[in-house]
């Protein structure tokens, strides 16, 4: 079990105060409007949560991983789409302070700690998310001396808090001819600019209030400095190694998800009764509340795992893959769950249930597929099974 630092409980608990008295009683109406919660957000700026991943001197404080995905998951118990709204930030924190030049983290890092920039990933392509050895967006060197720089051509989709992003790590090729494709992808740090459009919000099933969006770049003008660590051809490396904080991410919202859901239950299975008794003395109600609290704990321990090794400097691809995998499909289970022992209110759209049950399969989607989670897992356990028996 991860064991926080006395500062960091507190952090928590903070968070977990906001959620209590400002975000729990307004989400369900934000929600059905599509509102986009712009106090909340503020205030999510006041206590420091875009910088959560930011370490000293770019920003204020930093905390453990383990604290980061908690604070995740208290958000998330309040609305999905507040967590959903740092992810992409999150990931673009942690590349620019692993992979950045100096300069790249001086430009960018201090203002995204406090939220006054705002960041986000872009690797999907209408053709396809899971394949991003085959993305189409190019960059190609473009002028000379002074104006030097990379133009930069192609589409992006689903795009998560595009509009309101200052700054887009974009992966892109830099050398399409590149044999394997993956040495000629790059992350290249677009900026907002002519040639560069937020050309659609796209319409979806939950995660509502921030917006979705297609990108797209029509010889749109980077300077030559704008790739990340400024040395074409290494994006796809950094992506993944960056997709490992954003995995543990999403499983650290699965799981708030998945805990307002339980306890929403847990309460309606006090208050309603039938044939004389509190429905959770049925005892198929209380299997499911017993199976439900068991699963949300386990996918727990493994979060708060996965964040250890993070932090612990090693790969993390195998854990933070199998966290994502388990705790989002654990959400999915125990929001149906949740929806069945409400009975026809868990239909209604006068009750929270309905909301969860459509935010939880986001995150079997994103940050890759549970598909491709299985794939990155597969490989992670056969790599480390050579690395214990090098002779075979
Ligand atoms: C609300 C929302 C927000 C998002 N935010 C972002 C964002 O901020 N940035 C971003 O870049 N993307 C974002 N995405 C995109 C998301 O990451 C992709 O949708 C996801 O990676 C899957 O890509 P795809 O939709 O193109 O599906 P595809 O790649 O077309 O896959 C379709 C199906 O085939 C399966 N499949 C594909 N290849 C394999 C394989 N090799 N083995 C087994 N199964 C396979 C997939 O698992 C899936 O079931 C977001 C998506 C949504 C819905």
């Amino acid at each position: 079990m991860a064991r926080l630092s006395a500062e960091e409980d507190e952090i928590v608990r903070l968070v977990a105060q906001f959620v209590d008295d400002r975000v729990r009683p307004v989400a369900r109406e934000l929600e059905h409007a599509d509102t986009y919660p712009e106090d909340l957000i503020a205030g999510m700026k006041e206590m420091g949560v875009f910088g959560l991943a930011i370490d000293p001197p770019y920003g204020d404080f930093s905390v453990s991983t383990a604290c980061y995905a908690m604070v995740t998951e208290e958000l998330a118990r309040g609305w999905m789409s507040l967590a959903g709204a740092f992810g992409g930030h999150s990931v673009v924190s942690k590349l620019l302070l692993r992979f950045g030049t100096e300069a790249q983290r001086e430009r960018y890092l201090p203002r995204m700690a406090t939220g006054e920039l705002r960041a986000t990933m872009a690797l999907t392509e209408p053709g396809g998310g899971s394949d991003l050895q085959a993305i189409r967006t190019v960059a190609r060197r473009d002028g000379e001396g002074d104006g030097a720089g990379w133009r930069v051509n192609g589409t992006k989709t689903w795009i998560s808090n595009a509009r309101r992003s200052g700054l887009v790590a974009l992966l892109c090729k830099t050398d399409p001819a590149a044999d394997p494709p993956h040495r000629g992808i790059s992350i290249l740090l677009a900026e907002k600019g002519p040639g560069f459009e937020v050309s659609k919000d796209l319409p979806k099933l939950g995660y509502k209030g921030v917006e979705s969006c297609e990108l797209h770049f029509d010889d749109y003008r980077a300077p030559t400095d704008a790739i990340l660590g400024d040395v074409p051809g290494r994006g796809f490396s950094q992506m993944m190694a960056g997709l490992e904080v954003g995995r543990i991410q999403v499983a650290a919202r699965a799981l708030g998800v998945a805990r307002a859901a339980f306890e929403d239950a847990l309460q309606y299975a006090q208050d309603r009764h039938s044939f004389g008794k509190p429905i959770w003395e049925h005892q198929s109600i209380g299997n499911y509340l017993a199976d439900m609290a068991t699963r949300i704990e386990a996918a727990r321990q493994l979060t708060l795992h996965a964040a250890e090794c993070f932090d612990s400097g090693e790969r993390a691809d195998l854990e933070a893959g199998m966290a994502k995998l388990f705790a989002s499909e654990m959400a999915a289970t125990v929001t149906l769950d949740a929806l069945r022992i409400h009975g026809g209110h868990g239909y209604s759209t006068e009750f929270d249930v309905e909301r969860y049950f459509r935010d939880a399969p986001l995150m079997i989607v994103g940050e890759g597929t549970n598909e491709i989670q299985r794939t990155v897992i597969a490989r992670g356990l056969v790599r480390r099974a050579r690395l214990r028996r090098p002779d075979r």
